[in-house]
């Protein structure tokens, strides 16, 4: 990474240990991943600032606050192993799941999202993302079941299918709302779903209906 970038990277990393991000690994991977690799040109000057970005396609790149805490939970929580992503757009949450866990999937609705994605997870080496152009709701079935899986755009109600494709003890971070919105955790036990409330956020809509 350029030496400005890296600078950056380190404040921010700096920054979200302040907000509260307790994982050092998590931190340490935030500060090692490079965000600027995930904006159009015109916005790289912001890349580092604790803020989301417009993506494309009234789209945006989560705040690195949210990306950090909602992986952090899922390393609390015990999660190992094979991860889903729902929501792949720019691709960094993508990135920093892929340096914490075996395998991640990630499942877009917009395909150029998915190419971009995809270029920026190869330029930078993380070829352990495997995705698909398809509708989150529905998750991904023949790759189930996950540990655990993340949902990146807010759904009015649980998607049902992402519960069923938990394994046990496995654990759904979902912001559930649509004005309001809260970000919802739910851990498996057999047939039963614990259900926590994280904290109040605001994420684009997990769009129902056709994938383009
Ligand atoms: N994790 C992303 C956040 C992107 S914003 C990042 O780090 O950049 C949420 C993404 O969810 C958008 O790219 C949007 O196209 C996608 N999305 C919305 N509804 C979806 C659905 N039903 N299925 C799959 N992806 C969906």
């Amino acid at each position: 990474m350029l030496s400005s970038y890296k600078r950056s990277a380190s404040a921010l990393a700096l920054q979200l240990k302040e907000l509260g991000v307790a994982d050092e690994q998590v931190l340490d991977v935030l500060e090692r991943t490079p965000r600027h690799v995930f904006v159009d040109d015109v916005l790289k000057h912001k890349s580092y600032e604790n803020t989301a970005l417009p993506i494309g396609q009234g789209q945006t790149i989560s705040q690195p606050y949210i990306v950090a805490k909602m992986t952090e939970v899922l390393l609390q929580i015990g999660v190992k192993g094979k991860v889903l992503e729902i929501g792949t757009g720019s691709g960094y949450q993508s990135a920093i799941l892929a340096q914490l866990f075996d395998e991640v999937c990630s499942v877009e609705r917009i395909k150029s999202l998915q190419w971009q994605a995809k270029r920026r997870l190869h330029s930078l080496d993380l070829y352990n993302v495997t995705m698909k152009h398809g509708d989150g709701w529905q998750g991904w079935s023949s790759k189930a079941p996950f540990a655990g899986i993340i949902v990146t755009a807010a759904a009015k109600t649980v998607p049902e299918a992402l519960l069923s494709q938990l394994e046990d003890n496995g654990a759904l971070i979902v912001p559930l709302g649509e004005q309001e919105q809260q970000l919802t955790l739910f851990v498996r036990k057999g047939s039963q779903f614990i259900e926590h409330r994280l904290a109040p956020v605001r994420f684009v809509p997990l769009v129902a209906g056709d994938i383009i």
